[in-house]
């Protein structure tokens, strides 16, 4: 007898037939002898409804009242679910996030989960009941309702399974597993068995959004092997596992892209000690994450320094840098938001060289031109002209010998 976290995504649990689905995928592993606890997110476009209908009220929704409101979605399908389940014959209860003790911070819309008290939980399973928890919320220290940033309830079924030792988190979407690439971008993407936590992280973090980043950092922070799945099908998919699990080590196991970043450029800056501070130290003051850096050096005792922002942070990235161009005495601010990042991963890299040259020839074979690019140990990114970023992952993908025809 195991201890299952089943957690259901918004194409899954899209209306009342496929909840129906959801509650027989659950039955049966109850049936089985397991334990249940099923996390839920809300309706397939519900969140991005809520928000929509904040915005109709207000540019800027009070952030407190937002995370109330998004926090009704998750609300919806587990009380559904809860309900199919006791019609069902079966000993349900729905648990919001406050009633299953998810303790976060207070930085609503993307809060941070700091503990969870299961006692409430385990009471419950050891009675033999199925808890379904609602998702991609939690609540602050106060009692404020908050939620975990898109794409959160992941990060609340691993959390929930780290929080109660459970023997695995399965997640079950619209895709059979994890792919080379985004199989809905990439047609010849391959279903990898497994992939290691810090692959994932690289994965999640460079734009591949079947997991939310965080739920992988739990995961291998408590090492929950999470079984990513489809609703739909029975087939196995992928697991994300430790690394030195005996799993085969691909060279690049992974193509991502992400359109989520804009990049800023300051021309012209004088080249004195102290000035990447001027520029870089606002923006953090303002919470804004940057991500590449680079600087040319110029001629004369100047340079230009190029940095990517997330695309939501972008004009207040651009405002704040047009002011810190006056005070540095810098010639120019400019910005550009049709741009993509595009990005190779896999852990074999660490003992292979060459790979960046790969990279390099094939996206100047299709005269792609490459804006920015990092590094590490793990993988590379290359910034270039967002309408090239599908053809990019594509090509790449062929090019490291993973497409499933190959
Ligand atoms: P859910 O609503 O179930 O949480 P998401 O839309 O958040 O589902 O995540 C599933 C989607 O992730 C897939 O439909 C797919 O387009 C996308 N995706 C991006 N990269 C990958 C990848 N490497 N493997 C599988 N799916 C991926
Ligand atoms: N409903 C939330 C979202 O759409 C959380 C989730 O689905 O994981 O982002
Ligand atoms: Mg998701």
């Amino acid at each position: 007898m195991a201890l299952v976290v089943q957690k259901f995504g918004g194409t899954s649990v899209a209306d009342i037939e496929r909840i129906r689905n959801v509650a027989r995928r659950v039955a049966k592993t109850y049936d089985k002898g397991d334990d249940v606890v099923v996390i839920l997110s809300a309706m397939a476009g519900e969140t991005d409804k809520l928000i929509g209908m904040a915005h109709t009220i207000s540019e800027n929704p009070n952030r407190r009242e937002l995370d109330v409101l998004l926090a009704t979605g998750e609300q919806t399908t587990s009380a559904l679910l809860a309900m199919l389940l006791t019609e069902m014959g079966y000993p349900a209860e729905s648990l919001l996030g406050h009633q299953a003790d998810v303790v976060t911070d207070c930085d609503y819309g993307n809060a941070r989960i700091l503990e969870i008290g299961a006692s409430r939980l385990r009471q419950l399973i050891q009675k033999r009941h199925i808890v379904v928890v609602a998702g991609f919320q939690g609540c602050d220290v106060k009692g404020n309702i908050t939620t975990l940033g898109r794409g959160g309830s992941d990060t609340s079924a691993v959390a929930i399974a780290a929080a109660l030792e459970a023997d695995v988190c399965e997640i079950y979407t619209d895709v059979d597993g994890i792919y080379t690439a985004d199989p809905n971008v990439c047609a010849k993407a391959r279903k990898l068995k497994e992939i290691s936590y810090d692959e994932m992280l690289n994965m999640a973090s460079l734009g591949a959004k079947v997991l939310q980043i965080r739920s992988v950092g739990f995961a291998k922070k408590y090492n929950i092997p999470v079984h990513v799945r489809s609703s739909f099908s029975e087939e196995e998919g992928t697991m994300v596992v430790n690394e030195d699990s005996g799993m085969e080590q691909l060279v690049v196991s992974g193509v991502t892209h992400n359109k989520d970043e804009a990049r800023i450029t300051l021309r012209k800056v004088p080249d004195q000690p102290g000035i990447a501070a001027k520029i870089f130290s606002p923006v953090a003051e303002a919470g804004i994450l940057v991500d590449m850096i680079i600087q040319n050096t110029r001629p004369g005792g100047e340079t230009d320094l190029t940095f990517t922002v997330p695309k939501a942070e972008f004009q207040r990235a651009m405002e704040i840098e047009a002011q810190v161009a006056t005070e540095i005495g810098a010639e120019k601010v400019y910005g550009d938001t049709e741009i993509a990042k595009v990005s190779v991963i896999g852990v074999g890299m660490k003992n292979h060289s060459g790979v960046a040259a790969v990279m390099f020839n094939t996206l100047s074979r299709e005269n792609i031109n490459i804006m920015m690019i990092s590094t590490s140990e793990i993988r590379i990114s290359c910034v270039v002209e967002e309408k090239y970023a599908e053809l990019a992952v594509r090509v790449l993908h062929t090019a490291f010998g993973l497409d499933s025809d190959a």
